[in-house]
């Protein structure tokens, strides 16, 4: 008999540990529990279905479950809820049509994802109300501000609030909401702000922080405040919400230090809890993150038990501390690496140094490893940072734009930290450059010799990632005289 490996979790990193050992052992037994009905789907293309730039939920999908039955040979089970590990006995409990019961497993993996935090304020419950994490929450979402879109998508969600059935509370809205709040200009925020806007609708984006986007660095953010305020948003900036409001149990504005603001609907991005609760009810450690804790090949407290995606931590490269990094690369990484360790060839689930990219209306904005002094002092580093202003093409090549880089160093080694970048072009794929310097551990100096690629359409003869490396080079070089 082969090897039975048992998942937990059917999305990004439950589906790739699922193929990779698969295709690597044909023979394991391979099970997939999955709850909801969705598997292998992309939630980060949530955003533009809010815009209304994917038409139907399905879209969204990477895998039909179909197709990973019959043709990758695994056993998909959805609705399969998995409610309790016995770590002694190897065998895990699963809750599915009201009934119960057990499948023991030689390796098990917890792949259960994050979930998605709502202001610890009254009022979460008013109906309009929403945090995206799953499809579900999308749909309801989407439908909630959108009511007179049209689509397969719209008719679901009637049958479901018809009935009151479905994974999520539906709403039927009737009305066509004309102001929408984001709370937490972070980056799914953000983006969904831009869906809102493209929609016509009043939106107002609350943070109780002084700049939008603090993961991405402060030096960045006065241009992304400044072009989402061009574009119509409402920023309210240093201002934290105190109470949702509502008329007959429906979200009608939200309560500030600053004041009162009428708004239809509030979507929050004010944080991503892991899921960790089935593996610290099987007393599986979890680490300083609040994640499970993992080795360097997905192995938690437990050897027979992995963890990997949202619910576990990530090592990151430049600190060399452990993280919540709850993205979709590390967590398709890490799964494929499992799978690949359960079939027999030990594999390394690798770091993250911390590389995000966003766009927020025309501007893509993109960071990398350390672009906070506080952080980099906090790992040990003695920052030094410099800030460019370059352009995305040749000067004399029409249709340039600004690109603004922002780049950190350690005054010691003179190692590149990591960096910031906002730009309407050439800056999203650029960052990745300097993600690639981070986990080669370059210095500046090295930054500044790389080869990097020149023709006028593209970006200036020096790159912008080299014009940074110049001048926090020089910044370097002076400082040390
Ligand atoms: C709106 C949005 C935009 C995003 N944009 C980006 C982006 O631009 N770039 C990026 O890198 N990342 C982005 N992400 C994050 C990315 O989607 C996640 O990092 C990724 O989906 C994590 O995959 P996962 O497999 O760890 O967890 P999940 O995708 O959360 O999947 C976990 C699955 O486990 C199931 N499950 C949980 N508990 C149980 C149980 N006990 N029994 C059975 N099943 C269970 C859940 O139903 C779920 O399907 C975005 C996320 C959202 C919501």
């Amino acid at each position: 008999m082969g090897t039975r490996f048992l998942i937990v979790g059917g999305d990004a990193a439950g589906m790739s540990a699922a193929g990779k050992a698969k295709r690597d052992d044909p023979e394991m037994d391979v099970v997939v529990f999955e709850r909801g009905s969705w598997v292998s789907y992309g939630a980060c293309g949530l955003p533009y279905y809010v815009k209304g730039e994917i038409a139907d939920l399905e879209d969204l999908q990477v895998l039909e479950p179909r197709k990973i039955i019959e043709e990758r040979g695994i056993d998909l089970r959805r609705h399969h809820e998995v409610v309790g590990i016995d770590r002694d006995r190897k065998a895990v409990t699963v809750e599915a049509d009201g009934d119960r019961y057990e499948e023991s497993y030689d390796a098990l993996l917890v792949a259960t994802g994050g979930s998605a935090s709502l202001p610890d304020v009254p009022g979460t419950d008013l109906e309009g109300v929403f945090s995206i994490r799953s499809l579900e929450a999308g749909r309801a979402l989407k439908n909630y501000i959108a009511p007179h879109d049209a689509g397969p998508d719209r008719e679901r969600e009637r049958e479901q609030a018809q009935s009151g059935t479905g994974p999520i509370r539906t709403y039927l809205n009737e009305a066509d909401p004309e102001a929408v709040a984001v709370v937490g200009a972070n980056k799914i925020g953000l983006e969904l702000a831009e869906a809102f806007l493209q929609r016509g609708l009043t939106v107002h984006v609350f943070h109780d922080e002084p700049r939008v986007l603090p993961s991405f660095g402060a030096e960045i953010a006065e241009m992304v405040e400044d072009h989402l305020e061009e574009g119509g948003a409402v920023l309210h900036l240093g201002t934290a919400v105190e109470r949702f409001r509502g008329r007959d149990g429906r979200i009608d504005s939200g309560e500030t230090d600053g004041g009162t603001v009428d708004v239809d609907a509030v979507v929050a991005d004010v944080g991503v809890e892991p899921s960790v609760d089935l593996a610290a009810d099987a007393d599986i450690e979890c680490g300083p993150t609040g994640a499970i804790a993992t080795d360097e090949y997905g192995r938690t407290s437990d050897p027979d038990v992995y963890a990997a995606g949202d619910c576990a931590e990530k090592h990151q490269r430049v600190t060399g501390e452990p993280v919540h990094w709850p993205y979709a690369l590390a967590a398709n990484r890490a799964g494929r690496a499992i799978g690949r360790t359960v079939a027999g060839e030990p594999t390394r689930v690798g770091g993250v140094v911390g590389t995000l990219v966003m766009k927020a209306l025309d501007l893509q904005v993109a960071r990398t490893g350390l672009v906070d002094h506080d952080e980099a002092r906090a790992a040990g580093f003695d920052p030094v940072s410099a800030t460019i202003t370059t352009i995305s093409r040749a000067h004399y090549y029409p249709g340039w734009s600004r690109i603004v880089v922002h780049a950190t160093a350690d005054r010691d080694s003179g190692r590149l930290l990591g960096a910031n970048m906002v730009g309407e072009e050439g800056v999203a794929h650029r960052i990745n450059a300097v993600a690639t310097a981070l986990a080669a551990e370059l210095t500046v100096e090295e930054t500044g010799n790389l080869d990097l690629g020149y023709a006028p359409p593209f970006g200036p003869v020096w790159d912008p990632v080299l014009g940074a490396a110049k001048v926090l080079g020089g910044k370097l070089t002076d400082e040390s005289e």
